[in-house]
């Protein structure tokens, strides 16, 4: 007989026909690998129990051999509700009974004056008496025996115990199941095989001891070792990108006669040990035979932006464009502006490219950069539109980058001939994320402040103290700060119900009247770019000392002498972006700064706690790891806002420290030749697209 084939469907099993094999196909399971790879959401463990009585009041489950006395039949006085109670002996002639709920068919199994095998938990029931609760009913067969087994999910309207027998059968074919992992990566790791693996998920060895089974279920080298494929297939796709640009020839970014001071003497301000580094790191990058792709990490306010604009500078001079992107508008004209400020000295020629900039000047910008006049433009997704075009682009940098599609990303990437890549984000990432998100980008981290920032003193209050936090704002522009409200949304529409916490439109009248005189005004997506400038400057020159706002401000808004920070309803913002707002504030390093985070009492439980977990954090890697801890992966802000699918990452958080490994096996793999076998027996094995993505545009 041939062996049996793990990759044939389910129907090739034993007691899995047409209608059984349809109804599994809608859950998704269609070959008996998909079988192979459900596992137990649990393990019972099931202790013999000599007497009935030895075991009241124990957990766990029990297994014991008891003779029936009497059953009785009970209709209970809820409809439709029944109950079955039988009296029990023990071997040593003590007396107990078991309960039944809505399982009347029991009755039928109970002859009375037989033996049976119970298994169940075991309460003191009325009058003292043992009384076990729903037990399964079995033959006396041989002595009990502890045993170990696992539980199943009911799947596709099948049973626990049906989905068992048929993963049962499933096990059969194990001996032919090939493993993905190449012999040199599982020693090197010290990982189980697959068969292996899943043999002892699936049928748990099982010494007696219950509670070193529980220690050890959760964590073996079993869990570990899926653990790794699936973060593999994962980093697989990014190690294949890596692979293919170290095969493009970059354009060589070796400016003559600067090394990285030459380049400093531009930057306004001496830059932070920290800002050296990464720019030593990416000047090497620009100077390699083959396309950077680089990841600049830096928490809010710690300046990358001046870092980016030197790189720009190494890749001008050396006769490259560069082409810079911001998310908003604001943030682009503000870029334009402080980097035209200092890169102008350098001779660059510089221009601003955004949805605003049309007509003849935008004819300008456009010829300027297809002829190559232009030297660095600064702009928006306008930039990746059709007829934008350079004559030699050589490094694209993207700031505050997870605000970008891939695709945008990729877009501007594939403006140039395999240009280097700077993506820069103040959205901290813990590193081993960052790892699996972004596996096939270096990275640089400014993990240093510039000199003379004071951390910003955060408060949470909820709504009963409005006036009071009202009161504090007036004290302090009028001692000569600056502040922002920043509200979730703009009007009462797009919810209906009012459910998205307080609105800038309806706040906003009370506001201006109470701070007319230190100048108010709004900013926010809704307007026109030119109203929204405009505010901004007004708030800059410091006519207009109350901006109100909605997250327009979350990026980049530059006002060195802001003071304070008010967030209204800030339960509905990420740990992450309220991170962010809060970085807009007290970077001028003159007057102490302020965040007041006003809970408006939505959100639920465990909002309070989020809010109080930021006061106290100040370091943005900080708040991502808090952020992580709290609300667990799936609604973690930074893997959200990086567009990856939440949940699988969630549970494989659990194994962070393995990703540093596992990507460096997938680097490995990429080397020798083997990633590209390994991943398509991912995804057979899986049955998805495991590092399908082709593209070599880094991510
Ligand atoms: P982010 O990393 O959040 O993008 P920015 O690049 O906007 O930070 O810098 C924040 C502020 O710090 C800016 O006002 C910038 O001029 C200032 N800054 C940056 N680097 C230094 C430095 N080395 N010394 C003094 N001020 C600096
Ligand atoms: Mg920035």
């Amino acid at each position: 007989m041939p062996s049996p084939d793990p990759y044939a469907p389910v129907e090739s099993l034993k007691g899995i026909g047409p209608a059984t094999a349809a109804r599994l196909a809608g859950a998704g399971i269609v070959r008996v690998t998909d079988l192979l790879l459900l596992l137990p959401t649990r393990y019972e463990c099931v202790r013999p129990a000599a007497s009935l009585a030895a075991v009241t009041g124990r957990e766990g489950l029990r297994a014991i051999d008891v003779t029936v006395r009497k059953v009785v039949r009970r209709w209970l006085r809820r409809r439709g509700r029944s109950m079955v109670v039988a009296e029990l002996e023990d071997a040593g002639g003590g007396a107990g009974r078991a309960v039944w709920f809505n399982q009347r068919w029991v009755a039928d199994r109970l002859e009375p004056g037989s033996r049976v095998r119970l298994t169940g938990t075991v309460r003191e029931g009325k009058g003292g008496v043992p009384e076990l609760l729903n037990p399964r009913i079995g033959p006396v067969d041989g002595p009990v025996e502890a045993a170990v087994r696992p539980v199943y999910p009911s799947v596709a309207g099948f049973p626990a115990g049906r989905v068992r027998r048929m993963v049962e059968a499933a096990l059969e074919t194990l001996p032919g199941l090939p493993d993905p992992l190449p012999d040199s990566v599982r020693r090197g790791e010290g990982l189980p095989g697959l068969a292996e693996t899943l043999e002892a998920l699936h049928r748990p060895l099982w010494e007696g001891d219950e509670a070193a089974f529980r220690l050890t279920a959760g964590t073996t080298s079993w869990q570990r070792r899926l653990a790794f494929d699936t973060m593999l297939a994962m980093t697989g796709a990014a190690a294949r990108r890596r692979a293919a640009r170290s095969r493009m020839t970059a354009p060589a970014c070796v400016p003559a006669g600067t090394g990285t001071s030459g380049l400093e003497q531009f930057a306004p301000f001496p830059l932070t040990g920290a800002q050296r580094r990464a720019l030593e790191e990416i000047v090497a990058g620009l100077a390699g035979p083959a396309p950077m792709a680089r990841l600049l990490q830096g928490d809010v306010g710690s300046g990358k932006t001046v870092v980016a604009a030197l790189a720009a500078l190494a890749a001008i001079r050396s006769g490259f464009q560069v082409a810079f992107m911001a998310p908003t508008e604001i943030l682009a004209s503000q870029h334009a502006v402080s980097l035209g400020r200092y890169l102008d000295a350098a001779g660059v020629t510089l221009r601003l490219l955004t949805g605003s900039v049309s007509g003849r000047e935008r004819d300008a910008v456009l010829s300027g950069l297809a002829g190559g006049a232009v030297d660095l433009v600064v702009g928006t997704h306008a930039l990746v539109q059709e007829g934008v075009g350079f004559a030699r682009l050589g490094l694209a940098i993207v700031d505050e980058q997870h605000r970008f599609g891939v695709l945008q990303r990729r877009a501007l990437w594939s403006k140039g001939d395999s240009p280097h890549l700077l993506v820069m984000t103040a959205t901290p990432i813990p590193r081993s994320l960052a790892l699996t998100l972004y596996g096939d980008l270096d990275l640089s981290v400014i993990d240093e402040l510039p000199p003379g920032r004071r951390p910003v003193r955060t408060f949470v209050r909820d709504d009963a103290a409005r006036e009071r936090v009202l009161t504090f704002l007036e004290r302090e522009l009028a001692e000569g700060g600056k502040a922002f409200i920043v509200f979730p949304r703009i009007g009462d529409d797009g919810d209906g119900n009012g459910a998205g916490g307080m609105a800038l439109e309806a706040a906003a009248p009370a506001l201006r009247r109470r701070f007319a005189r230190f100048g108010v005004a709004a900013v926010h997506g809704r307007m026109p770019a030119e109203d929204r400038a405009a505010a901004l400057d007004a708030f800059r020159a410091g006519s207009v000392r109350l901006l109100l706002a909605t997250t327009v401000v979350e990026v980049g808004v530059d006002v060195p002498d802001a003071t304070v920070m008010v967030i209204e309803s800030a339960e509905r913002f990420g740990l992450g972006q309220l991170h962010q707002l809060r970085g807009r504030v007290g970077r001028g390093g003159g007057r102490r700064a302020w965040c007041i985070l006003v809970a408006g009492g939505g959100g639920g439980r465990g909002s309070l706690e989020r809010l109080e977990a930021l006061a106290s954090c100040r370091d943005g890697f900080e708040v991502a790891e808090r952020d992580l801890e709290l609300r667990g992966a799936g609604d973690f802000d930074g893997v959200r806002q990086w567009g990856a699918g939440a949940g699988r990452h969630g549970s494989l958080l659990r194994y962070g420290s393995l990703l540093p490994r596992v990507v460096a096996a997938s680097r490995r793999l990429a080397g020798s030749g083997e990633l590209e076998a390994v991943l398509a027996a991912l995804a057979r094995l899986h049955g998805g697209e495991c590092g399908s993505d082709s593209g070599t545009a880094p991510d």
